[in-house]
């Protein structure tokens, strides 16, 4: 069974959501307040808080979901994309259940991740 938190939103998406795109352990959904003209987040379904925690997923599980954005990407037709994952409150994660953000169906812009992109330009 994977790590779940019953106050967590993207646990309960994991386990009741209706998803774009699902594989064993991992699932798509659309972003509720998109970014870009597709902009999709993939959750594992085993709670992290952050990616700070990944090495709780084992090396195949690791792959599976590396994979599983690659294959999201592919099926939503996007070949070009961003994968963005904001680690922790000042780098803009709102939401404390790890998910990748794959932005893209338009060109790239750098307003696409703006907290990312704040931290960027203060350490340049
Ligand atoms: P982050 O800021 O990196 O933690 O990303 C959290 C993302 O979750 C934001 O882009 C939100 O728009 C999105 N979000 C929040 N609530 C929901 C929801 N109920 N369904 C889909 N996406 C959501
Ligand atoms: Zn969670």
């Amino acid at each position: 069974m994977p790590k779940q938190r019953d106050d967590c939103l993207f646990c309960s998406i994991a386990r009741e959501g209706a998803y774009l795109h699902q594989a064993k352990g991992f699932v798509a959904i659309n972003d509720i307040n998109p970014q870009a003209p597709v902009h999709i987040l993939v959750l594992p379904e085993h709670h992290v808080d952050t990616f700070r925690e990944v090495g709780e997923f084992d090396a195949r599980e690791t792959k599976r979901m590396l994979e599983f954005v690659a294959e999201t990407a592919a099926k939503a037709g996007l070949t070009d994309y961003r994968v963005v994952v904001n680690v922790g409150a000042t780098a803009g994660q709102t939401v404390f259940h790890l998910h990748w953000h794959i932005l893209g169906g338009g060109p790239a812009s750098r307003e696409d991740v703006p907290a990312a992109v704040a931290i960027a330009e203060e350490t340049e």
